[in-house]
Order: structure tokens, then C-alpha cells, then sequence
């Protein structure tokens, strides 16, 4: 494909195989889907996320995007190289003042050239208010604007792709949730592809009900899906929110398995995948997949 070709992107993305004592004392499988191997920047989900949205820039000759994010974003970091590479003008609406104290996403969003303007977070609510976009569109009219997270409905289409990869059928598949966007693509996906696969999501912030809604809202409307659910029980107090425990855990992950994890997201996945397993809340014999999204730039 042209796009991924032209930022070097590398899919299908490796499934690892995890050799871990743990494991074998419960006769159970897990398989890591090495997403943050797709790309050195353009963080795992985040691209599958991006693909179809760039494809159609590309394809509509779109001059400028602009998207929204916090200061460490995963989402900004990965959109605004994707716009550097394709010479698509980026402008980054960022929550809170950094001017005086960059992140290294920052800081690299202003190398990529990056038109970052930073916003109180009382306007960063406004992200999804239909008035505040018509305003943007206004002032900036031929951009296309693209939602926090990258979450929407394009979206699924790539996240699709993750599931059409698979060299093999799992029983269950894990994901960590934040805007909702990945969990929603894969639950839609497995629904019409492996209907027997459960989709479980871990979520990395608070958010009983609230990422349920959120994940329900990307869904197709008229198809029931019955084949998820979202754990709340490893969030670690919150977005971004760690404790010595989870840091231990996700040095130690590296030490044994070479693989890179950090606290938001992908360690927050294999703590709980672990924790589950460890607890017996997989029958004896599951296949599971953990789906690692990337994001290993936010860690810096
Ligand atoms: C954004 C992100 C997520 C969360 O995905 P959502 O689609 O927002 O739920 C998970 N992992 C990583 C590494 C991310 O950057």
C-alpha cells in the first residue's frame, strides 16, 4: 500500500509468543501482538487508527489537519510526523500551557514543524462541541479536523486490520482503553470475523460506565455485540497515574522478556493480563491475545 510504504510502516506486526513459568503452570497460551513494532514513531494503535483518515487527505488533497491532545499525546506525536512526512500542514491543539517547560512529544511536534497552540482547559473541553469545530472550520477552512485519540468511526477500519492479521484464532483478546476508538474497531471486527472470541478491555483511567458509553458509541448501530467487556480493576488511580508496584513490573517485563512496556498503557495491559491469569479468570487451555498497542514514547 502506498501510504504505509511511503512512512515506512511495517505490517502484518509480529505475534509473540510468551514463555513464562506462570504460564505454563496454567496451561494457557498468551501471545503478545507486537504493535509498537510497526513503526519507531508512529505509535502502534495510533497509526492503525490514522490510516484511513490520511489515506482520504491524501487521496482529497488536504492541506491541513489539525487534531487535540495533551502534552505528552501519542496520538499528537504519531499525526503530527505523519503530516511532517507527507507535507501536510499540522496544527496541534494541546491542553495546558507548555510553552515554558516542553515534553520531548512537544518538542519534537516543533521540529516536525508543528503549529502546537496551547489552550486552557476549559477550552480543551470543547474538543467535540459542534459550535467550537464549526468556529475552527471557520478559521482555518480548508483543514479537516480529527477528533482527540483519533477516535472515530474511520478509525475502525484500520483497527480492523489487526484482526484480519492474526495468524491464528484466539479465545480471548485484551486491550487497554482510553478514548475507546481500538476497542471498539476490535470488538466489531472479531464480531464478524472469530464470533467466539471474547474482547476484553483494560482500562488505564476511572471510567465505570463512562468508557462503556464511549466504546458503545463507536459501535455499528443496529448490531448487537455481546462479545466484550471492560475490566476497571487496573487503572492504578487514573490516567497517566502509576505506583512503585507497576513501574517494578514493567522493568521487570523487559528484563525477562525483552520487550518494552510502559506505566499508561501497555503495562498497565500486561500487569492485568497477568493478575487475570493469576487469578484463574481464564478457563484452563485459552488462547489469549494481548494487544500491544506502542506508546513507548510517552515513557520519556
Ligand atoms: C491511545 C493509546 C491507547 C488507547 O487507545 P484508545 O483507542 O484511545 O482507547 C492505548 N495504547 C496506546 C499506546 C495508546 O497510545
Amino acid at each position: 500500500m502506498f501510504l504505509s510504504n511511503q512512512l515506512n510502516i511495517n505490517t502484518p506486526s509480529p505475534e509473540h509468543s510468551l514463555k513464562a513459568a506462570w504460564l505454563e503452570k496454567k496451561a494457557l497460551t498468551l501471545t503478545l501482538k507486537r504493535d509498537d513494532l510497526i513503526h519507531p514513531v508512529i505509535s502502534g494503535n495510533k497509526w492503525r487508527k490514522l490510516i484511513y483518515a490520511l489515506k482520504d487527505a491524501k487521496q482529497n488533497q488536504v492541506q491541513h489537519i489539525i487534531s487535540f491532545g495533551g502534552g505528552f499525546s501519542n496520538h499528537l506525536h504519531a499525526l503530527g510526523y505523519s503530516c511532517h512526512q507527507l507535507n501536510i500542514k499540522f496544527t496541534a491543539i494541546v491542553r495546558g500551557d507548555y510553552s515554558l517547560n516542553l515534553s520531548p512529544m512537544l518538542n519534537d511536534l516543533l521540529n516536525w514543524q508543528t503549529d502546537v497552540k496551547y489552550v486552557s482547559r476549559i477550552t480543551y473541553k470543547k474538543r467535540g462541541d459542534p459550535t467550537y469545530l464549526q468556529q475552527l472550520k471557520e478559521e482555518y477552512p480548508k483543514s479537516l479536523i480529527i477528533p482527540e485519540g483519533g477516535s472515530q468511526l474511520q478509525a475502525l477500519k484500520g483497527v480492523a486490520e489487526i484482526i484480519t492479521e492474526l495468524q491464528q484464532n484466539y479465545d480471548y483478546i485484551v486491550a487497554p482503553v482510553a478514548s475507546g476508538g481500538t476497542l471498539a474497531g476490535l470488538i466489531a471486527s472479531a464480531a464478524a470475523i472469530t464470533p467466539k472470541t471474547q474482547v476484553i478491555g483494560v482500562g488505564v483511567l476511572k471510567g465505570k460506565g463512562y468508557l462503556e458509553e464511549l466504546v458503545s458509541s463507536f459501535l455499528p448501530s443496529g448490531v448487537v455485540c455481546n462479545n466484550w467487556q471492560i475490566n476497571h480493576d487496573y487503572h492504578f488511580g487514573g490516567y497517566g497515574k502509576t505506583t512503585p508496584e507497576l513501574n517494578t513490573f514493567c522493568n521487570d517485563f523487559l528484563s525477562h522478556h525483552n520487550i518494552p512496556v510502559e506505566p499508561v498503557y501497555s503495562g498497565k495491559l500486561c500487569f492485568a493480563v497477568k493478575d487475570l491469569i493469576h487469578n484463574d479468570y481464564f478457563p484452563k487451555s485459552s488462547k489469549i491475545l494481548a494487544l500491544h498497542t506502542g506508546g513507548l514514547q510517552g515513557a520519556r
